[in-house]
């Protein structure tokens, strides 16, 4: 049986213990009113034993109402179900049994009335019972039996036809109760059965129904937990969204607009209802050496600074970034004329060069600023900003603190520059024959006698014809093709050095960029080029320009060392026009002071005291001083007379090529 159908059952039989206690008080009531009929009937009328009957059927209904008392008001919890029903059962039979009783005991004496009588009302209470007791099948038929059986039997046995006919009705009575009884049994049972089947669906129903809505308020709940952590994930990424967009709209130093920030605002000021817009372009200069000898802390920190004054200074600038290391970019309306907006750029320089004061030191920066204008100077952000690009590449040119206004001709030479570029690009790796190198010879300044000679690259293009080197050096420094060209004129020397004899020729002198010499691979590519000639290291000199040092001197100062440790030696060119400290000079492994042509040419004015003092350092610091574009006799007679005694200038020879060199030497 499956648990189901248990329970069920166990329903019914609790149903059917209801249903016989739910009779009791009506049974009992019956009981009582036929046991009184039946003692009013009888004769004798004050029988001692019917009496004691009667008192028995009294008790017994007693106990039964008791019983139906107790179970309606459930006052023996303990008792079981089934208890209840077999202490019932018991009361019942008991009084059936008293029932049964009475036919036995006082129809032999009794009248043939009063046995009727009495067969008529046990048959009455026997038929009675099958609906009172139809709940328990035995018990209604033992019940019935009680009443009937010894009725029957002593109508049959003792009376005359009628009664016989009487006792064998109330037997067959008997059979059809058994019968009746059955049926009404098993409908009931099905009945209560079905019920509580139906009772047990409906309970089983409510469960899931339960169970689905429990599942579905905790689905409600857990949606509600989801979409509340949605709701905060959407608010943390919209927080990280705003932060980034905020970290990638702004330069994380300074806080100004970045780039990419400046580009995107470009969309809305470039606008023609709004008029016309001056781009600055400001490069720092003096930054890299603070970053470079004070370490980036502080040079962070200048920044800063610097961002701050432009900010207080431009205070009606439409735009404001950073635009890389040390360039920043203002956008302003323009001023009623362009020399409105020059003196604007020249009140933010004036910002910027009132002293930075950090921890003891007062720090100095200046810078040049490049003007684009809207719209007559570029379309658009990316034309304005080149354009004021070129310009303060022309501003720096001219020094220091300058301003310069774009004109078409600095994009003329900006186009001019990068044409350049690609085309010594390629004359470098194709190692073009239009690029060669020429020598200029120094003579000691007493005995006229070249001493050495320095070595001058030159390039000839088909197009732009004769390039300078002034012009096309720094922009091979700008692409980086200064390396591969260092090399071509390093090998090219130490070949025609090696060619001529030493006590001819006793040193050689290459000029080389920075840049060059912080090349990893310099070191080998000299000493192969030395080796591949067969030249002594010693007969070679590299001139390195003043302001080669002006950044990572240290650097340069360790290589310098390792190349003086083969036996080269070094030069400082271009003396006095660039910035250079006195303690440094004294740890450069440098023999020798070029002094720049621009003081050679002024030697009877500005000129002097710088090539004196010149002169006196050299000698503090045991160096050779040569003097640069020497162009007449007097200069050369004013710089022997000071002390000077090595001379190079157009005065006692022009650069010339190899083979005229040559000549010059044999
Ligand atoms: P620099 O090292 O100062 O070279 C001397 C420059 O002065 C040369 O110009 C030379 O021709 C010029 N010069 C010599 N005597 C006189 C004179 O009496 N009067 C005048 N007005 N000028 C005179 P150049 O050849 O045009 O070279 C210019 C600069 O280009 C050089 O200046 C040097 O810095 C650079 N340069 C030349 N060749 C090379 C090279 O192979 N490598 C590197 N890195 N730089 C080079
Ligand atoms: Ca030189
Ligand atoms: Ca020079």
């Amino acid at each position: 049986m499956e648990k189901w159908e248990t329970d069920a059952w166990q329903r019914v039989e609790a149903d059917r213990t209801r249903m016989l206690y739910r009779q009791a008080p009506g049974a009992v009531a019956v009981t009582l009113a036929v046991s009184t009929g039946l003692l009013v009937a009888h004769t004798p009328a004050f029988d001692p034993l019917a009496l004691a009957w009667g008192g028995v059927m009294l008790l017994l209904a007693a106990c039964r109402a008791s019983l139906a008392w107790a179970f309606a008001h459930a006052a023996l919890p303990h008792l079981s179900i089934r208890a209840w029903d077999q202490l019932y059962a018991a009361v019942v039979l008991l009084m059936g049994v008293n029932f049964g009783i009475w036919p036995v005991m006082f129809f032999p004496e009794a009248s043939a009335d009063e046995r009727l009588l009495g067969g008529l009302v046990l048959g009455g209470m026997a038929g009675g019972a099958m609906a009172v007791l139809s709940a328990r099948r035995w018990l209604a038929l033992t019940y019935g039996a009680l009443l009937l059986v010894p009725g029957g039997a002593a109508l049959i046995a003792l009376g005359g036809t009628p009664e016989r006919v009487a006792g064998v009705l109330a037997l067959v009575y008997w059979v059809a109760m058994v019968v009746s009884v059955s049926a009404t049994n098993r409908s009931v049972t099905d009945a209560l059965f079905l019920s509580h089947r139906n009772q047990q669906l409906l309970d089983e129903t409510d469960r899931q129904r339960a169970a689905v809505a429990e599942a579905n308020h905790e689905l409600e709940r857990t949606q509600e937990a989801l979409e509340e952590t949605n709701r905060d994930l959407e608010q943390r990424i919209v927080e990280r969204t705003t932060d980034l967009e905020r970290l990638a709209a702004h330069d994380g130093l300074t806080g100004l607009a970045n780039r990419s920030q400046l580009v995107q605002l470009a969309q809305h000021f470039l606008d023609p209802n709004a008029g016309p817009l001056a781009v600055y372009f400001l490069d720092l200069d003096g930054f890299k050496e603070i970053n470079d000898s004070l370490g980036h802390v502080v040079g962070d920190s200048v920044l800063r600074e610097v961002a701050g004054r432009l900010m207080s200074t431009a205070t009606e600038a439409v735009a404001l970034a950073r635009w890389g290391g040390d360039e920043f970019v203002i956008v302003a309306r323009r001023g009623p004329s362009a020399d409105r907006d020059v003196q604007f750029a020249h009140a933010l320089l004036g910002a910027l060069r009132q002293p930075i004061y950090r921890d003891t030191l007062a720090l100095r920066v200046d810078g040049c600023i490049g003007v684009a204008f809207w719209p007559e100077d570029g379309e658009d952000l990316d034309e304005l900003i080149h354009g004021a690009d070129l310009a303060v590449y022309a501003a720096k040119a001219a020094g220091t603190g300058q301003v310069r206004c774009y004109t078409d001709d600095l994009a003329r030479v900006g186009r001019r520059q990068s044409r350049i570029k690609q085309a010594l690009g390629q004359a470098i790796a194709a190692r073009d024959p239009g690029l060669r190198v020429f020598y200029q010879p120094i003579f000691d300044a007493a005995t006229r006698r070249i001493v050495s000679a320095e070595a001058l690259v030159r390039w000839h293009h088909p197009l732009f014809g004769d390039v300078e080197p002034n012009e096309f050096i720094p922009l091979a420094e700008q692409s980086g093709d200064i390396t591969a060209l260092g090399q071509v004129v390093i090998d090219a020397v130490c070949r025609f050095a090696a060619s001529v004899p030493a006590e001819r020729l006793p040193t050689i002198a290459a000029n080389v960029s920075a840049q060059q010499l912080r090349h990893p691979r310099f070191l080998s590519s000299v000493e192969h080029a030395l080796s591949h000639a067969g030249l002594d290291p010693r007969r070679l000199t590299l001139e390195l320009t003043e302001s080669a040092f002006a950044t990572d001197a240290e650097q340069l100062e360790t290589m310098m060392h390792r190349l003086e440790r083969l036996g080269i030696r070094f030069a400082i060119d271009d003396f006095g026009t660039g910035y250079s400290s006195l303690s440094y000079l004294q740890r450069l492994p440098a023999r020798t002071l070029k002094i720049d042509r621009a003081f050679v040419a002024a030697i009877d004015g500005t000129g002097r005291p710088i090539v004196e003092a010149s002169l006196s350092l050299a000698a503090a610091f045991g160096m050779e001083v040569i003097a640069e574009g020497v162009e007449e006799a007097s200069q050369a007679e004013v710089l022997v007379a000071l002390g000077v005694t090595r001379l190079q200038g157009y005065f006692l020879a022009r650069p010339m090529d190899e083979d005229a060199m040559r000549a010059l030497l044999l």
